[in-house]
């Protein structure tokens, strides 16, 4: 394929998800720019699929401070081709992916058929995994296996006991069942919506059912009961998860989908030898990010990822979806057709 010159490059015109920042009241468009109004990078690609994060719906509608700049094109995820580089590390037809790294915060995210980024954020596509598939995963798979990542790391074996995945009809939550289940790990799928239970049953959760169900108990130590938690939902149901994890456990706390505030105590960590893990997607070191990105397209590939994905919408769609996101109207994953 021949590179496209700098002035063919700068005069393609593209669709791009762009949010703004009026006097306060931030926005999203459906807008048609050209490369060279695209933030600065070094690797310009051709963007053949993103998804819909949690996050890109909290930035698109102004929900959540996510961006950092305005205006921005938003997605925190692309996957697609090098249409020119700068850098010797990419060529021009090159396959590779994009995450976190600030893309979709600080500088033009994903949800655009075009995406220009500096080539020290940019991975080439792991083995096992094409556009559409590494979008399917998204940054919720990539977030899921880092989670799984640093509890294994702290030692999360399968003997601990059984892991409970919260907000797991989402997108981390979906993806989390997947790998955990084929990792040989029991898995308890919490969610608040009864009529996922059977596609979370199929993902592999071994129990699945309401916060009510679980009859937690609200004292500062709980009788242990889960050998590790991968939560996406914050606030009291986090603290009452910490309370009720089995001795050397791990709580990983990847989001914040009902509260970001979090009122425990110390005792699991004195008492139990709890740990708590952060999980940022966004600021994953490089040498991890790959690393994570080549397990997920090989022993961590979930195994019913055409489950996981409930749509495809066109970048021309994208609007109405920020919405149902936030207001628990979808489930599993949306990715998005760039071109
Ligand atoms: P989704 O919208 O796909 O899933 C979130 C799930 O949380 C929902 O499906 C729902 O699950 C549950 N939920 C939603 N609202 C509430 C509520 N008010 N109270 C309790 N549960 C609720 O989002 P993602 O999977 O993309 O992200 C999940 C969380 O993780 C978000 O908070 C997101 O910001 C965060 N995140 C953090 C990352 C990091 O790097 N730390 C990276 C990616 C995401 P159900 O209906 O089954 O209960």
């Amino acid at each position: 394929m021949r590179e496209l010159n700098n002035e063919e490059e700068a005069a393609m015109s593209f669709l791009a998800c762009r949010v703004s920042n009026e006097s306060g009241e931030v926005s999203h468009q459906l807008t048609t720019m050209e490369v060279d109004q695209l933030t600065a990078g070094d690797v310009v690609i051709k963007v053949e699929f993103s998804g819909i994060n949690y996050k890109d719906a909290l930035a698109a509608t102004g929900r959540g401070k996510i961006m950092k700049q305005f205006p921005l094109n938003a997605g925190i995820d692309l996957a697609g081709e090098v249409v020119s580089s700068e850098s010797s590390d990419f060529k021009p037809g090159q396959k590779v992916v994009v995450n976190g790294c600030g893309l979709g915060e600080q500088f033009d995210g994903g949800l655009a058929a075009m995406a220009r980024v500096s080539s020290d954020f940019v991975m080439p596509m792991p083995d096992g995994l094409d556009a559409r598939l590494a979008m399917t995963l998204g940054t919720a798979g990539f977030t899921a296996a880092l989670a799984l990542h640093r509890m294994q790391v702290n030692d999360q074996t399968i003997d601990k006991g059984p892991i409970v995945v919260t907000g797991a009809s989402g997108g981390v939550g979906s993806i989390a069942v997947n790998i955990l289940a084929s990792q040989g790990y029991e898995v308890i799928a919490v969610s608040g919506r009864p009529e996922h239970y059977d596609f979370l049953t199929q993902l592999g959760a071994s129990q699945v059912c309401s916060v009510d169900a679980l009859e937690l108990g609200a004292k500062p130590l709980e009788k242990g009961r889960f050998g590790g938690v991968i939560d996406n939902v914050g606030g009291e149901l986090l603290a009452k998860l910490l309370a009720h994890t089995n001795l050397w456990g791990n709580v990983a706390s990847i989001g914040l989908a009902s509260s970001h505030e979090l009122d425990s105590t110390v005792f699991p960590f004195i008492l139990r030898g709890v740990s708590l893990l952060g999980v940022s997607s966004t600021n994953c070191p490089m040498p991890l990010r790959r690393d994570i990105w080549k397990r997920l397209g090989q022993e961590w590939l979930p195994n019913a990822l055409s489950d996981i994905i409930t749509d495809e919408v066109a970048l021309s769609n994208v609007s109405p979806v920020f919405s149902e996101i936030l207001d628990r109207k979808r489930f599993g994953r949306v990715i998005v057709n760039c071109q």
